[in-house]
């Protein structure tokens, strides 16, 4: 379980998180939605022990960043370093063992490449794998699907079941109502910076037409078609 307390962050006068309070279980999917720049990826970095902030992040785990794989909406890598370095670099970093490696490349990724001259999607499925090889308690997916093809989404969403199975705590982001909804436990709406609502999956019609309402509506009377 990770439990944040009042949870503030601010970039410079820029107060981005404003006394945030959830929780996260072991074995549920969590979906965070909220429009671009409401705060989701400062959200993640703090659970994931990037950076300084008010408030606190609790977890049953000695040390949560040590648990936590991240998997950032644009993966960066070292520049000369090909897929299988990378995913060797990362499993050494958690002291994971990387014998039977060859065998576990389920996106068949050229992993011999360079990972800096992968295409988007290859580069958000080496940084995928690379946190499931290291075996996290809880994952952080910051926009997974944004980039990747129809088999590999399919792929993903299947292992993100699993890894509830496996009795893992899973955070997603996704701009993509319907992908969140069906494998989500619970979707907090974040906005300006705060939870507005935390949605249990009976919920999930009612959310998404609010939003359609919200977001649509005033959007295509001002545009005048
Ligand atoms: P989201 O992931 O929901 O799109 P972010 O957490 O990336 O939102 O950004 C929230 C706000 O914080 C934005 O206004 C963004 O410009 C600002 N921000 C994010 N990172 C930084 C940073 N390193 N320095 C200054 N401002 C930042």
């Amino acid at each position: 379980m990770i439990t944040i307390k009042n949870l503030s962050k601010s970039y410079g006068k820029n107060n981005i998180l404003k006394g945030i309070n959830l929780s996260f279980e072991k074995g549920n999917i969590y979906g965070v939605v909220g429009k671009n720049g409401s705060g989701k990826t400062t959200l993640f970095n703090c659970i994931a022990g990037i950076g300084t902030y008010d408030g606190s992040i609790d977890s049953e785990f000695e040390d949560l960043k040590n648990h936590v794989g991240l998997l950032e909406t644009n993966p960066v890598f070292l520049s000369r370093i090909t897929g299988w370095e990378y995913l060797k670099l990362l499993c050494a970093a958690r002291k994971v063992s990387t014998e039977n490696f060859e065998t576990q490349n389920i996106f068949e990724l050229p992993l011999e490449q360079y990972a800096e001259t992968y295409s988007t999607g290859m580069k958000k499925k080496l940084a995928f794998m690379a946190i499931l090889l290291q075996k996290n308690d809880v994952f952080i997916l910051d926009e997974p699907f944004n980039g990747v093809d129809i088999q590999s989404n399919i792929l993903m969403t299947a292992i993100i079941e699993e890894l509830k199975k496996l009795n893992k705590i899973v955070i997603i982001s996704s701009h993509v109502f319907s992908t969140l909804s069906k494998i989500c436990d619970r979707i907090y709406l974040l906005k300006e910076g705060k939870i507005e609502k935390s949605v249990s999956k009976e919920k999930y019609a009612e959310l998404e037409n609010e939003m359609i309402q919200d977001i649509v509506q005033n959007k295509i009377d001002v545009i005048n078609l």
